[in-house]
């Protein structure tokens, strides 16, 4: 059977971070859906289009990763995709108590899902998008953040 992860996400935008998690689980996984969320409560700043052009062209000529947009539950979105593993990354003990809550709660929903945390690389572990996006907003240069092959005008 083919190891399949969904590794959900605002990614608004994505960062060296978030690729530091799927660099940690291409060796594990056959399959990785990154799936960009269409946010219902919060506003995004760079448009759902925008999001998914960035990451694409990131992993272009990666047959192991797919990028697809998607809207509600993520539990649903994985049961439509064949896959029972969701991909989430740590940062540090905040995200983990924010992360288990959901995993917890995706788990009531739907308990054939698991949740597989991986923890970024120590050097990314600074690394936020909304950080990144008030830089950019600002006119700073966010290029250090982000993937070399990611370029946000
Ligand atoms: P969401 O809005 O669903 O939290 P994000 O795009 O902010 O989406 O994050 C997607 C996933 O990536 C989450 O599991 C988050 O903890 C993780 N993540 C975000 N930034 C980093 C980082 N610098 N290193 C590792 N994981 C990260």
């Amino acid at each position: 059977m083919k190891r399949k992860a969904v590794f959900p996400g605002s990614f608004d935008p994505f960062t060296l971070g978030h690729a530091s998690i799927v660099q940690k689980a291409i060796p594990l996984f056959d399959e990785i859906i990154i799936a960009v969320g269409k946010n219902s409560t919060k506003q995004s700043t760079f448009s759902l289009d925008q999001r998914i052009d960035w990451i694409e062209e990131v992993y272009a000529g990666s047959s192991q990763i797919r990028v697809e947009a998607f809207a509600g539950l993520t539990v649903d979105f994985c049961l439509l995709n064949e896959c029972n593993i969701i991909l989430r990354g740590l940062r540090n003990p905040n995200d983990f108590q924010y992360e288990s809550a959901i995993a917890h709660m995706n788990s009531a929903l739907k308990p054939s899902i698991e949740t597989v945390f991986l923890l970024c690389d120590p050097s990314y572990s600074a690394i936020n998008s909304s950080i990144v996006r008030e830089i950019f907003k600002n006119g700073g240069d966010v290029s250090q953040f982000i993937p070399d092959k990611m370029t946000i005008k």
